[in-house]
């Protein structure tokens, strides 16, 4: 859930064109880090959450409608993998939850 991007940004800090590491949480930006003078710009924990949250109610809408594509899809995979990812699912959520704190 948590990836870092590499890229050349204008840093609003040196105003200098500079490497910068991109850190995402889901879809959404949480750091931005300039390479060049170590400026970090980091987004607001009450804006983060906010994102997170909507993110968390839009898997939750699709989950059906993914879940039935999975089922067309795939099915024996679905079957087989199904019961494992139920009792797992509490746990992932649970590390998904405490990657957001820490990071943030
Ligand atoms: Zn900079």
């Amino acid at each position: 859930m948590i990836r870092q991007v590499k890229t050349t940004l204008r840093c609003s800090w040196c105003l200098s064109e500079a490497p910068t590491l991109i850190t995402y949480m889901g879809d959404s930006i949480v750091k931005m880090e300039c390479q060049s003078c170590g400026h970090i710009y980091r987004i607001s924990k009450a804006s983060l959450y906010s994102s997170i949250l909507s993110q968390w109610e839009t898997r939750a809408l699709t989950k059906p409608l993914r879940l039935a594509k999975e089922i067309k899809n795939h099915p024996s995979r679905f079957v087989l993998s199904f019961p494992f990812r139920v009792l797992t699912k509490p746990l992932r959520v649970t590390k998904e939850l405490a990657q957001t704190y820490i990071k943030s």
